[in-house]
């Protein structure tokens, strides 16, 4: 029997539940957050307290949800998880800060979709634990103030500059997750793949991890569709021929550039002449969101040296002309 999609969707997120790392000991890389957020676990273990609000930010899959799951096991306390977008009315949040339990975890992902009402309230929960739920409407309306145990808020974000300034100063400690080496991404492929009983060869883990974005959600996703490859067209074992082989057949490039990637960088270089053109309209032109432009393709370009942001717009660099397999332009803006 076939699996369905959604079975097969279902396994997919099981197996990326498999490998999420559930101790800030097996966390790899982000050295220096890791030690300062665990200093923050302990201070708050050894006062017998919660610890203060967390602010997590950075690009998609480096690691995000993990930390706040994390910060719950060590804390010994239950994680409570909703999104921005999720809360719409301030009364939705009253509803969740309600039920909360001393020591409780809440992580909110894309805290900065939150609806501003909702936001509002937010403040007065983190810092007094407390929250005012407005009953009636107009002239009528009465404020109830509700008292909530002290709780320990997990925001996530994809750009902290986003956030209200308020509402970024509420949070004690902020963490940026950067771009991973391909070095730890390496050794987030061999632990994976000891979890998943992949056999690595050769070069094996090296080219996965070098093709993976500098994020570790890629490098575990590419890990099951090379294994797959392996596995249908190869004796089941990743080798380096193998990985490069599966990876080329999946269209992820030599650099690790995904389609969108590519395609804002061809849209800047063949049709805006390697700008400097806006971010809205390069947003357009590959038929995206601006945010997700933004927030997912450009800050990857930009590490990769590909792209550059300059107060007149998105500038592409020589290297991605080479990239693209174009000559660099004599007249360039770069
Ligand atoms: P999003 O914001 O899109 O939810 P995220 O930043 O929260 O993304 P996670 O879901 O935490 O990302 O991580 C994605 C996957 O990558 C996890 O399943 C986990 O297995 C793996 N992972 C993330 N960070 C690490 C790490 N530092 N070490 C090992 N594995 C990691």
């Amino acid at each position: 029997r076939t699996l369905t999609a959604a079975e097969a969707e279902g396994d997919e997120r099981a197996v990326e539940a498999a490998l999420r790392p559930r101790t800030l000991d097996e966390v790899v890389g982000q050295v220096r957050v890791r030690e300062q957020l665990g200093l923050v676990l302990e201070a708050a273990r050894r006062r017998g307290r919660a610890p203060d609000h967390v602010l997590l930010s950075g690009p998609p899959g480096l690691g995000k949800t993990t930390l706040a799951m994390i910060i719950a096991a060590e804390m010994g306390s239950p994680l409570r998880l909703t999104s921005g977008p999720a809360i719409t009315h301030a009364g939705d949040l009253a509803a969740i800060l309600s039920g909360m339990v001393e020591g409780d975890v809440l992580f909110v992902d894309e805290i900065h979709r939150m609806s501003r009402p909702a936001e509002e309230m937010l403040y007065l929960a983190m810092e007094d634990f407390r929250v005012d739920v407005v009953i009636g409407k107009g002239p009528g309306a009465t404020a109830i103030p509700l008292e909530i145990p002290p709780f320990t808020l997990v925001g996530a974000t994809t750009r902290a500059g986003l956030l209200p300034g308020p509402l970024r100063d509420r949070f004690g400690f902020t963490a940026h997750l950067e771009f991973y080496e391909p070095d730890e991404l390496e050794l987030i492929v061999r632990r994976s793949a000891d979890l998943l009983g992949v056999e690595l060869a050769g070069g094996g883990a090296a080219e996965i991890a070098s093709r993976s974005r500098g994020t570790p959600r890629i490098a575990n996703r590419l890990l099951r569709r090379v294994r797959d490859y392996a596995q249908v067209r190869a004796d089941g074992v990743v080798t380096q021929p193998v990985a490069r082989t599966a990876l080329d057949l999946y269209e992820v490039d030599s650099s690790g550039l995904d389609r969108l990637d590519r395609a804002v960088l061809d849209v800047l270089c063949r049709r805006f002449g390697g700008g400097p053109v806006g971010v809205s309209t390069l947003a357009v032109a590959v038929g995206e969101e601006r945010e997700t432009v933004e927030e997912v393709a450009e800050p990857f370009l930009v590490r990769s040296g590909l792209l550059a942001r300059t107060p007149r717009g998105r500038v592409a660099t020589p290297a991605a002309w080479e990239h693209l397999g174009l000559p660099v332009p004599a007249a360039s803006a770069w």
